[in-house]
């Protein structure tokens, strides 16, 4: 049985003061919860204050991205080694919304995965077509290019704390759900693609998330299934409340 695992991806919302607020409210909402690990994953300036309040709790929080380097001249970026220094374990890399408007590739996200992995980081590695590749019928090549260079020269060994999330950019923030079938057959391919490069033993323990607009009303149709490991959620996190539905289904 695989642990499933609830993410939430803040985008780029809340100050430190509203990320104590929310735990303070979240927190007793999901105290003793242990079916599900739950992670979550605010910007980087409120990651103090989230590994702060949520210490000695069932709650680890995550980054939203992470750079390949240690250190040097690279205006903007954060290390895998900044983030561990802080307390984070966790680490979103290739979201949609970095390939979409910040240049992220399949070659960078490589990159920034093996950084993860090797620094002991759990990543949480987003892949997922766009509306114009799943009508064009593309789906299964775009995820298992996404897959095969994502995982690029990263041994089944370094990739054991790997966590996938197939995220269909078109379900994301748009409020259109994928319905659990679409889900399951893309989440066969991403299987199918990491039992080629990892092999079989990892492959059946491989945690596949989905994301794309995942909210209490629609936690339960998706969680249920066992092929379904977890959600990465984004809007329906923020509120303390909903999230707190999600993680309890
Ligand atoms: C996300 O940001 O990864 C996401 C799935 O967003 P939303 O839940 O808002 O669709």
């Amino acid at each position: 049985m695989r642990k499933k695992l609830i993410a939430a991806n803040w985008k780029m919302y809340k100050t430190p003061e509203e990320t104590r607020a929310f735990f303070r409210d979240f927190l007793p909402l999901v105290s003793g919860h242990d079916r599900d690990e739950i992670v979550v994953c605010p910007p980087y300036i409120d990651l103090t204050a989230a590994v702060e309040v949520t210490k000695n709790s069932n709650v680890a929080v995550g980054a939203q991205n992470v750079h390949w380097k240690n250190e040097g001249a690279f205006t903007g970026e954060i290390s895998a080694l900044m983030l561990l220094s802080v307390g984070v374990t966790h680490v979103i890399v290739g979201h949609s919304e970095r390939r979409q408007y910040f240049g992220e590739t399949d070659d960078t996200v490589n990159l920034r995965l093996k950084a993860a992995l090797e620094s002991g980081l759990t990543p949480i590695c987003c892949v997922g077509e766009v509306l114009e590749e799943r009508e064009a019928g593309l789906t299964d090549d775009v995820l298992r290019r996404q897959c095969v260079r994502a995982f690029h020269a990263i041994s089944a060994k370094k990739a054991a704390k790997l966590v996938v999330a197939y995220e269909p950019v078109w379900a994301i923030g748009t409020g259109k759900t994928a319905t659990p079938e679409i889900v399951a057959e893309a989440h066969a391919v991403i299987r199918r693609e990491a039992t080629e490069v990892f092999g079989e033993d990892f492959a059946a323990q491989l945690r596949i998330l989905y994301g794309g607009s995942v909210k209490p009303e629609n936690a339960s149709a998706l969680m249920e299934k066992e092929e379904i490991d977890g959600a990465l959620v984004g809007g329906a996190s923020l509120d303390a409340k909903s999230f707190a539905a999600i993680v309890k289904y």
